[in-house]
């Protein structure tokens, strides 16, 4: 690496260290971390005669893992920790403390409300239940509530639209869809934002991250503004093109994109391709836990290998907050700290 190079990531490595973040693209059950699930284990009647080192990896995709379905597997044991309402709210409140002990200023927890019915809950329980614990935190967040891919996922979905719109305003920002994208294509889920639409429930999609340009399409069909991942737009120029004239915002998640094998390195990453053709990008950690990861490493690790400066770094933290589904009010006092 030549001197000015190092000196550069150096540099940015300083500013960062300073400098509150955000995190808009984060899976409440992807980021329990192995002291925070044996807590949940243990509030479930568990006996939890695992280490930490063999709990993290009931929790972390393995080196190597081979796509998202893959990676999606790793979502099965979480949600057995996630059964009752204090479960819940431990979990959400704890994940927050890590957060603003990360030095983070905001962030947007998401979660599939009916990933977490198997106990009995329904829907509406398990959405109390998370913002109980919301709200124990100080750290400024919101919840997001991710409706699934899947076969027979369409009632749930319809059912999760309506809490975001009953909870809109107390906690709850926006609905969601997650799952696996190649299996189950963006263009059988579009009514569902429809609806959304109808009940003004703001809302995000992921897509572009296991499938390529035509879901990123199908799902700026929505007029969302707002994509996960979307990473996979760079596969055509058009697409790039549009994205910059509509000012769709991309919810990067660089070591989740390697994990699932989108990308074999973090030069790969189209992080600096996008921005300099003027997409609107953030970074996020998508899965803590799942990952190994957290929104500051995602930072440096761009840092490292994308040639960010402080001031870009700045820009994708503003991002972040530019497009977070908070209230003006609220969003000019959170940049006022970047
Ligand atoms: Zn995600």
């Amino acid at each position: 690496m030549a001197d000015n190079v190092r000196d550069g990531v150096a540099e940015a490595l300083d500013a960062l260290a300073e400098m509150p973040l955000a995190d808009i693209h984060l899976h409440l059950d992807g980021s329990i971390s192995p002291a925070i699930a044996r807590h949940l284990m243990e509030l479930g009647g568990m006996t939890v005669e695992l280490g930490d080192d063999e709990l993290a990896e009931h929790l972390s995709v393995r080196e190597g893992c081979s796509d998202l379905n893959e990676y999606l597997e790793k979502f099965d044991f979480p949600a057995h920790l996630l059964e009752s309402p204090q479960q819940i709210a431990d979990c959400v409140y704890l994940v927050q403390e890590e957060l603003r002990e990360l030095g983070l200023i905001y962030a947007e927890l998401r979660f599939a409300p009916q990933r977490h019915l198997a106990a009995g809950l329904t829907q509406r329980e398990v959405v109390e239940a998370a913002l109980e614990g919301l709200r124990r935190s100080e750290l400024e967040s919101r919840l997001i509530l991710c409706m699934m891919r899947g076969p027979e996922t369409h009632e749930a979905n319809l059912e999760t639209i309506r809490m975001a719109r009953d909870f809109l305003g107390d906690g709850v920002a926006a609905v969601d869809l997650a799952g696996a994208e190649a299996l189950f294509p963006t263009a059988d889920y579009l009514d569902l934002f429809g609806e959304a639409q109808r009940l003004d429930v703001p809302f995000t999609v992921h897509a572009g991250e296991a499938a390529g340009p035509e879901s990123v399409r199908d799902a700026l069909s929505t007029g969302t503004a707002r994509i996960g991942h979307g990473v996979r737009s760079i596969e055509d120029p058009s697409l790039v093109d549009l994205l910059v004239e509509l000012g769709t915002t991309l919810e990067m998640c660089p070591t989740s994109n390697l994990n699932t094998s989108v990308f074999t390195h973090y030069e790969e990453i189209p992080l600096r391709v996008l921005m300099d053709a003027g997409v609107r990008v953030t970074i996020n950690s998508d899965n803590m836990a799942v990952s190994r990861t957290n929104v500051r490493r995602e930072f440096e690790h761009m840092c490292r290998h994308q040639g960010l400066t402080p001031d870009e770094l700045r820009g994708l933290v503003l991002n972040a907050l530019d497009v977070a589904f908070i209230d003006d009010a609220t969003r000019a006092r959170l940049r006022a700290q970047i």
